[in-house]
């Protein structure tokens, strides 16, 4: 056994489920290791400490109220409002994020587009190398690169 294993087992062994073999495995790495033997030390006080609290009754019908809160599944309930409120919240946030980026766009420059009937071949080139420019400049405004 080693330390790792130690502190797989530390329950357990102070709890009495280790079988026999493992309770001896247990307890010679105690027996070799400082560390291990303090930590079980204590965590056996601490299992003691604990049983010697006094018991606390529950407030009359305190059982009942639990029982009935899970068998309502008020639990799950309570668990899909949480849910659907930060979906709420994560939609809301996406639909401004959006706006935010529509109107950026929609405010910066556009360029003069060629009439359908009129312009010659580089009027149209020029409007093609225009559009991309803007939209260059538009995606570095909007990314940074
Ligand atoms: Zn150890």
């Amino acid at each position: 056994m080693n330390c790792k294993n130690f502190c797989n087992q530390v329950s357990a062994y102070i709890d009495g489920l280790l079988t026999p073999a493992e309770k001896e495995l247990f307890e010679k790495h105690c027996a070799s290791c400082a560390g291990c033997a303090k930590e079980t030390a204590e965590l056996k006080n601490l299992r003691l400490s604990l049983l010697s609290l006094k018991k606390m009754p529950a407030r009359a019908g305190f059982e009942t109220s639990v029982m009935a809160k899970i068998e309502s599944g008020a639990g799950l309930a309570s668990f899909f409002e949480t849910f659907f409120r930060a979906a709420k919240a994560a939609v809301l946030v996406s639909l401004v994020v959006f706006g935010i980026i529509i109107a950026f766009d929609y405010f910066t420059p556009a360029v003069a587009q060629p009439t359908a009937s009129g312009g010659s071949i580089a009027a149209l080139n020029r409007y093609v190398l225009q559009s991309a420019a803007v939209n260059m400049s538009n995606e570095k405004l909007v990314t940074g690169r």
